[in-house]
């Protein structure tokens, strides 16, 4: 272990964006070059301890350890599901806690890592065990992009070729509305897709959001990420009533804001999720009118089967329904692959993560109610 004053507070060096640990680097006396060697070392070799920084002489590496530190959220729990898929709930240094999910793809030999951008959720998505949460705080860049070098820890790839990868897939569809948290977000995702890096391209990273309109235009721009949008209903009276968000920017924005994402072609398309809601959403008339609400976008509409939770006022749609509803949107040209459910076991399924697996009382059911209320009214979106 290099050393370090103990009273010295060292800076988190992951999230630092490149020019800005460039010029931290020259302040601190050593060559700009110098910043390319620790980009490399963190990223691409996953070092952690300064000592092991060879390509840098030891007193350079000696005040990279006084200033910095590279660190990792603590994996607090672990789970494993019978499925496969593996869900880690990770303690941040204030004591909050977020969940990543990684799900694994295993005729294809890799898997995606969904990872999550807020602690809580500022919104109120009737479906969504995170809508019944306080928005406690946005993540930092540096924790965003932590959950994924402790998951690559895990599953022991760094300095793995990128074709030997398992994980080369992300998606931010955990805890939390991305677009709400768009700068620490971007920044994440700067770092993550830079080639010299953890190297995982945009055309491999999908960000899903509930429709935060005015911010769509410049994640196409700024990051060109893929773009998932949490539709769910075709209709403004019933999404008004399920997202919450809808009310604020209705579908018809929604949508023109999807028509214009840049890059879209066949090849790149946007995923419209769909949760299938037993009774609510998943007629043959539904099914019909997202059709023609699509119509022209270069789209993959993907229907999840709603997973449940405690208290949830949804039960999803029978395997009949669900069929016959992709059946009527596979024949219009979309391709709608059904999301199997992975990892329900250990509450790892969309919707679902930090809930408990135990039934809800009426108190706690009443306090939820409250609590969409005073989160609605801050956003605005009570009438
Ligand atoms: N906040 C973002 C991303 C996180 S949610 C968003 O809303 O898009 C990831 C996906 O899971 C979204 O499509 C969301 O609508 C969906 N989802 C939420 N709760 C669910 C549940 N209980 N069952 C199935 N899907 C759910
Ligand atoms: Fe937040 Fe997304 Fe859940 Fe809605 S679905 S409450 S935006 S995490």
């Amino acid at each position: 272990m290099e050393q370090h004053p103990a009273d010295q507070p060292r800076q988190p060096l992951l999230g630092i964006p490149f020019a800005a640990l460039q010029s931290q680097l020259v302040a601190l006396g050593l060559e700009a070059f110098r910043a390319r060697q620790l980009w490399h070392w963190v990223y691409v070799k996953g070092g952690r301890d300064f000592a092991s920084l060879t390509t840098i002489s030891k007193p350079a590496r000696e005040i990279l350890a006084t200033h910095f530190v590279v660190d990792r959220p603590r994996i607090t729990t672990h789970q494993q599901s019978v499925d496969g898929t593996q869900k880690w709930l990770f303690g941040l240094s204030d004591g909050q806690q977020v969940e990543a999910v990684f799900i694994p793809d295993v005729t294809a030999g890799r898997g995606a890592l969904c990872i999550s951008s807020q602690v809580g959720c500022t919104l109120t998505c009737r479906f969504c065990h995170t809508g019944t949460q306080r928005l406690v705080r946005n993540l930092t860049p540096g924790e965003i992009i932590g959950q994924v070098m402790a998951v690559r820890d895990v599953l022991g790839e760094w300095a793995t070729p990128y074709q030997h990868r398992k994980l080369n897939n992300i998606v931010l569809m955990g805890m939390g509305e991305p677009l709400f948290n768009y700068d620490n977000v971007a920044a994440a995702l700067k770092c993550i897709m830079d080639p010299d890096g953890i190297a995982i391209s945009k055309r491999r990273i999908t960000l899903s959001t509930s429709g935060v309109v005015p911010l769509i235009a410049r994640c196409g721009a700024e990051l060109g990420v893929n773009l998932a949008v949490s539709l769910h209903a075709t209709q403004d009276a019933l999404r008004d009533a399920i997202i919450p968000l809808n009310r604020k920017y209705p579908i018809a924005e929604l949508i023109a804001a999807c028509r214009a994402y840049p890059a879209l072609s066949n090849s790149r398309r946007i995923t419209f999720e769909y949760v299938m809601l037993k009774g609510v959403n998943d007629s043959d008339a539904d099914a019909k009118a997202l059709v023609k609400l699509l119509h022209g976008i270069p789209a993959k509409i993907n229907l999840i089967p709603f997973n449940p939770w405690p208290g949830a006022p949804f039960t999803c749609s029978d395997d009949a329904t669900i069929q016959r509803f992709g059946d009527i949107v596979n024949a219009a040209g979309y391709a709608s692959p059904v999301r199997t459910p992975r990892g329900r076991d250990i509450m790892a399924a969309c919707g679902q993560l930090k809930s408990a697996s135990t039934r809800m009382r009426v108190a706690q059911m009443e306090a939820i109610t409250a609590l969409q209320r005073e989160k609605e009214q801050a956003q605005g979106l009570l009438g």
